[in-house]
């Protein structure tokens, strides 16, 4: 004998049960089937909502009424041919008439008792099952109907009946041993007590009807046929990586289930446990998938020490906690009575080795319930302030990550917690089983989507990491960036494993967003149709989407933008920028992020500071880390003033130079914050910071070239125009370096502990004295190379190579 389930969904409507017909048609060989149905998908919730109104004297549940009974006339209409209709229309009138009956009655008393709730959620399960055993029948299957309340006897626990197994699983023996018809169709979730009132199982119970009757019967297999093709490492709905688990252990998917894998109703396992009937959970919509078998352990079911991660929602944690509760005995004994009289089921428990606190999770719905019974329980201990009321928290989940081979996987839970942590997601409270099948954490509700999707990247995806770019400023290097990420998007996910999503993207005018991830073949046109960009709404709704390995990325120049890194940091999102504006800022403000960074766990990355994409700052941070110490840094960084400085001569004029260096992008938008020196101070600040000294800007020397009346021109034009008027300066500081056989080099220099940048007569036997185009050079001289420096050269400005730094920068991010 074989038993088979089909949930809501699997029948909610006439297509799908032609899809169930199917399934069960398809087993020629089997000679004994109990086929155990739910009422059709969303009923149940229908039909409590039509009592919920009628109880509240709202008219409107004569409209809800109506929407039921649709639907179970659609069906009929459906899939009973129309010569047969009239006869089972008939029959479902009647039972729908009776509910009609029950609803009135709800409507006068205004109240309904978990006794008439049961009479009436049965209704699903008796309708459904009916509707689909006539068409069985016609459809030419060997079926007919048993309800279920004849076989499955409970206590009065209505709501959530205990099940008589002794006097149940005679009534199954002995039915399904002279059942004569092939198929039996029977109503899930229903039961009735000795006197034949209605009960229910619980919600969710169709599965638990199931395998009470394969454990009765003895079946050789149940299968639980759904929505999705089996269970899944995470549930599949939140978690889209997740897979289907090929086979399971009967403990782990009670562990599974009892943590929220909804798929199966937690108690299902029970019955068939002791006969170790197998459980094949499948998917009625592909029926061809091999879907997850439970037996029992073995080395078969493989030796993964994780096997799911699942999660309960709405928790709330209670903590009893005071200096009466150390030493004392029974505390926790007096605790758990006081719940379980109430009928409170106890979700996780954790007790501080203390024993100065109990900690414990349950159903939020329970959380008012429990309060008061506790707080009466222990009323004369917190009247002597032995004990505190009890706090209670909600709003939270658990999350579990389930196996049974955990025990013998040392750093489970540090993985655990280092994962949530480098996430910020907060851990309110954890638990560890004695088996160790299980280690659970209570965290925000509203961090389970994250908390989910990182846990399993990290234990069941290892090899791929997804990096969630928010990425402000779209100019030169910030649409060169975006066509690098596009062109490398393949490779990053093969080769290192990580897998690059742009998510939102803003420049000063809109801002866009997508969780699933901007297309980069188009994103001027999504950007385009954006909504109206603001600093905060950008952050707002970074902070609010809440991503794993977030990362903001700033292309602009922007102080304002500067100004919101340390929002990001402390929500312990990344920060990757080009902009100097925060590392150069007073150096309060850049200790405060790099603190941030540090007690956030979030890297706060500037590279490009200097030197666009030439490795410079890493360079000086992995010289640092390995113990060397910075002596003396030589350096011209300025691609722009290299570019003016090397092509300036008896031919080209300053100013037509100047022009063309801003004509092709190697300048700031304003020329002069290089011409002046302070693009190079501030460097030479940033590369003196990281090198471990406290420096701010008015410290450096900065000795200018320009005249005064440059230096103090207002707008860009009034600068080009002073410039000209200067031809006569520039000539004579070009004439007397040539004279010494020397070239102006502009060079920013930090020595014992003091900074400065101006221009400089290099002589031709100095490593400066080469330098071409818009190259960088910096030389560090350290403990380790003391005599010959460490060298570093290299294009040094442009928006390409601004951009792989950058790049670089988030690969960093992605291999932390
Ligand atoms: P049925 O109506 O067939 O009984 P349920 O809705 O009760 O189906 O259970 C199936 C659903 O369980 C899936 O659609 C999925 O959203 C949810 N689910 C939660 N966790 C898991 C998991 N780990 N594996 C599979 N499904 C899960
Ligand atoms: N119909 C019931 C419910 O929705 C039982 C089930 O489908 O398993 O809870
Ligand atoms: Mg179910």
């Amino acid at each position: 004998m074989k038993v088979l389930k089909f949930g809501g969904t699997s029948v909610a409507n006439a297509e799908n049960i032609q899809k169930v017909k199917a399934i069960v048609a398809s087993e020629k060989e089997e000679k004994n089937m109990a086929v155990v149905v739910s009422a059709l998908g969303g009923v149940t919730d229908l039909l409590l909502k039509t009592a919920a109104q009628a109880v509240a004297q709202d008219e409107n549940y004569k409209a809800t009424l109506e929407h039921i009974e649709d639907r179970h006339l659609e069906t009929i209409q459906e899939l009973i041919p129309v010569t047969s209709q009239s006869g089972v229309i008939s029959q479902v009138k009647q039972k729908l008439n009776q509910l009609e009956t029950l609803y009135e009655g709800l409507f006068l008393l205004g109240e309904i008792t978990p006794r008439t709730s049961d009479k009436i959620v049965s209704y699903g399960e008796v309708l459904s099952s009916y509707i689909i055993a006539e068409f069985f029948k016609v459809a030419g299957l060997d079926a007919t109907l048993k309800d279920s309340r004849d076989l499955i006897k409970t206590n009065k626990h209505f709501g959530k009946a205990l099940v008589d197994f002794k006097l149940t699983n005679t009534n199954c023996y002995f039915y399904f041993r002279s059942a004569k018809q092939k198929v039996t169709v029977l109503p899930g979730f229903v039961a009735s007590t000795s006197e034949g009132e209605t009960t229910t199982l619980g919600r969710g119970g169709s599965d638990y009807t199931a395998a009470i009757i394969a454990g009765a019967t003895d079946a050789k297999v149940l299968e639980i046929w759904t929505d999705v093709s089996g269970m899944f490492t995470a549930n599949p709905k939140v978690v889209k990586q997740a897979k289907a688990i090929a086979k399971i252990s009967y403990e782990e998917a009670m562990e599974l289930s009892h943590f929220g894998a909804k798929v199966l109703y937690p108690p299902t396992v029970q019955p068939v446990l002791q006969k170790q009937i197998p459980i094949l959970i499948k998917n009625t919509f592909a029926p061809e998938e091999v879907g997850t078998l439970i037996m029992k352990d073995d080395a078969e079911n493989g030796q993964q020490p994780v096997k799911g991660i699942s999660n309960v929602d709405k928790i709330a944690l209670l903590t009893l906690e005071g200096v009466g509760m150390v030493g004392i005995p029974g505390i926790s004994k007096r605790l758990f009575e006081v719940l379980s009289q109430a009928e409170i089921s106890v979700i996780m428990i954790t007790q501080a080795s203390s024993e100065h606190s109990i900690c414990l999770g349950i159903s939020a719905a329970d959380a008012v319930k429990a309060e008061a019974a506790i707080n009466t329980a222990f009323e004369y201990e917190i009247s002597l302030n032995k004990i505190k009321p009890v706090i209670v928290e909600a709003g939270l989940s658990i999350i579990a990550l389930v196996g049974d081979h955990m025990k013998s996987h040392q750093g489970l839970s540090g993985k655990l917690f280092s994962t949530l942590g480098k996430n910020n997601v907060n851990i309110r409270a954890i638990a560890q089983g004695a088996s160790e099948r299980n280690i659970s954490a209570v965290i925000d509700e509203k961090d389970v989507n994250k908390a989910l999707n990182v846990l399993h990247e990290r234990f069941f995806e290892e090899q791929t990491k997804q990096l969630n770019l928010f990425v402000t400023g779209v100019g030169n290097v910030g649409e060169k960036f975006l066509q690098q990420i596009h062109q490398q998007k393949k490779f990053l996910k093969e080769r290192l494993k990580l897998n690059v999503r742009v998510i939102a993207l803003s420049n000063s005018r809109k801002m866009v967003f997508d969780e699933g991830g901007i297309s980069l073949s188009n994103w001027k046109e999504a950007l385009d149709n954006g909504e109206q960009a603001s600093l905060d709404g950008f952050f707002k709704k970074v902070k609010s989407l809440n991503l794993r390995n977030s990362i903001f990325v700033d292309n602009t120049a922007t102080e304002l933008v500067a100004e919101t890194y340390d929002k990001y940091l402390k929500n312990s999102i990344a920060v990757v920028t080009c902009n100097k504006i925060a590392a150069a800022s007073d150096y309060k403000n850049y200790q405060y992020l790099k603190r941030l960074s540090h007690n956030y766990n979030a890297p706060f990355l500037f590279e490009t500071n200097v030197g666009a994409g030439l490795p410079i700052i890493d360079t000086l941070k992995n010289l640092i880390a390995s113990g060397d110490r910075i002596h003396t840094i030589k350096a011209v960084l300025s691609g722009s003033l290299n570019f003016v400085f090397n092509n300036f001569d008896t031919e080209h004029n300053f100013h037509d130079v100047v022009q063309q260096a801003k004509e092709e992008g190697y300048t700031e938008p304003d020329p002069k914050i290089d011409l002046s020196g302070v693009d190079v101070a501030r460097k030479i600040l940033i590369l003196a910071r990281e090198s471990g000294f406290e420096l701010d800007m008015e410290a450096i020397k900065n000795d200018p070239f320009l005249p005064q009346d440059s230096l103090d021109a207002p707008t860009v034009p009034e600068f080009f125009e002073t410039l000209k008027t200067h031809d006569a300066h520039f000539n004579e500081l070009y004439a007397k370096a040539s004279a010494k056989g020397a070239r102006l080099k502009y060079v920013a220099s930090f020595e014992d502990g003091k900074a400065k940048v101006g221009l400089e007569e290099i002589p031709s036997d100095h490593p400066f004295y080469n330098l071409e185009g818009k190259d960088n050079i910096v030389l560090f001289y350290t403990d380790r190379y003391q005599e010959q420096p460490l060298l570093i050269k290299g294009a040094g400005a442009g928006a390409d190579v601004t951009a792989s730094g950058i790049f670089a920068d988030i690969i960093r991010v992605g291999s932390n």
